[in-house]
């Protein structure tokens, strides 16, 4: 069976990446993740995982003491929150507004216990009033679950008023965070989050694979007075946390499983890219783009599925317009300009467009070859 010799090394082409994520990531990121791979015990990964804490702290804005990268892609850091924090029985608050609330609704009842949805349409913000009358119609609710920036529609949901309301009524808010963080403001600790994940390849413009997540001291608590261990060993926080903390905090680290070395060393190098420029700046800088694309995706006709006051800067759904072959046109966007958008998820299949904004690909060239390349194959 000679097969290997006559299969050559994977050399993909060099796409612009205008999806859903993974997003196109920086070149510094690519270098960083090629430098020589290390122990992940060695004294200097250690002092690299030290700062890497910091860097996501900032990111989150946070300064939550359990703050880390789970290694596996952002649906792990999902889960991450709902197996540590959530036990069998106990009630949750699922708001769904698209694709990734029913996948954190699933999570609810993965772990056993009992799932309260919120519905509201697909392209519309959760809405506050709504989550605000489930609350006292559940006073037995221990957690508020929603996603911030809804991936598979555009809408930005109001993150600070629904943890404000899960506060009032007692209960622990875990926030999906894998299109808004470094994308639209966010604020862990101003905010009151008690548990956030992200993902690498959305607005870090980092490789795809790691999951930023911090838990507030409320959520630790939790953690600490669980009845039953955490039926996921791999995902369980506090045989993880044995290995992130120590190091500076003097204790000393342990094995738990072999840190993803090279890819650590490229999330280092996305936050740290992200934290020169200043998170602000990267905010503001999604906004202008989001304005460019915009009025040009206007100018070809084209209508938004989300209203402007909800709509995410990182992610443009747009509807596709009458007697137009969704696959065709994404096929040749691919094939005659290397570019990609995403086609539509779940209730929007076939239907709109995602062109996503995020991290490195939320810049002028990028807005360009979009509305060039969509006026020539629609033309
Ligand atoms: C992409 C995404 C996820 C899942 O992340 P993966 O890295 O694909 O596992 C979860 N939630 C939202 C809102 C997303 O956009």
């Amino acid at each position: 069976m000679l097969v290997a010799p006559y299969i050559d090394a994977f050399n993909p082409p060099r796409r612009t990446l205008m999806g859903p994520g993974p997003s196109d990531v920086y070149p510094e990121v690519l270098a960083a993740q090629s430098r020589p791979t290390i122990g992940h015990l060695d004294p200097l990964f250690v002092g690299m995982m030290d700062e890497l804490k910091e860097l996501i702290q900032y990111a989150f804005q946070t300064t939550n003491e359990m703050t880390l990268a789970v290694s596996a892609p952002g649906s792990a850091g999902m889960e991450t929150c709902f197996v540590n924090l959530v036990e069998a029985g106990e009630k949750v608050i699922v708001c769904r507004n698209g694709v990734f609330g029913e996948r954190m609704r699933q999570n609810v009842e993965r772990v056993g216990a009992v799932a309260v949805v919120v519905d509201n349409e697909w392209g519309e913000p959760v809405n506050p009033e709504d989550v605000e009358a489930a609350l006292k119609a559940h006073p037995d609710a221990k957690f508020l679950a929603f996603v911030h920036a809804e991936t598979s529609t555009g809408a930005l949901s109001d993150a600070k008023a629904l943890c404000g309301l899960a506060k009032q009524h007692d209960c622990l808010s875990i926030v999906d965070a894998v299109t808004s963080l470094g994308g639209v403001e966010l604020r862990v600790d101003e905010w009151g989050i008690d548990a956030i994940y992200s993902g690498s390849q959305k607005c870090l413009s980092c490789v795809p694979g790691l999951s930023p997540v911090s838990f507030s001291p409320a959520a630790v608590e939790k953690l600490k007075a669980r009845k039953t261990p955490v039926q996921s060993w791999f995902l369980d926080q506090t045989l993880v946390m044995g290995y992130w903390s120590g190091g500076a905090s003097g204790g000393k680290r342990s094995y738990h499983h072999t840190a993803p070395v090279n890819a650590l060393y490229a999330l280092h190098e996305s936050l740290r890219l992200l934290a020169n420029e200043g998170l602000e700046a990267a905010w503001q800088r999604h906004a202008d783009m989001h304005r460019v694309l915009r009025q040009g995706l206007e100018g070809l006709g084209l209508k938004f599925v989300v209203d402007e006051a909800s709509r995410l800067p990182q992610l443009n759904a747009v509807y596709i317009p009458e007697g137009i072959d969704d696959g065709a046109v994404r096929a040749q966007l691919l094939e005659s300009y290397n570019l990609e958008i995403g086609a539509g998820l779940g209730a929007l299949a076939g239907k709109a467009w995602r062109i996503g904004l995020m991290g490195f690909g939320a810049r002028r060239e990028n807005v360009a070859l979009c509305l060039k390349a969509l006026e020539d194959v629609l033309n």
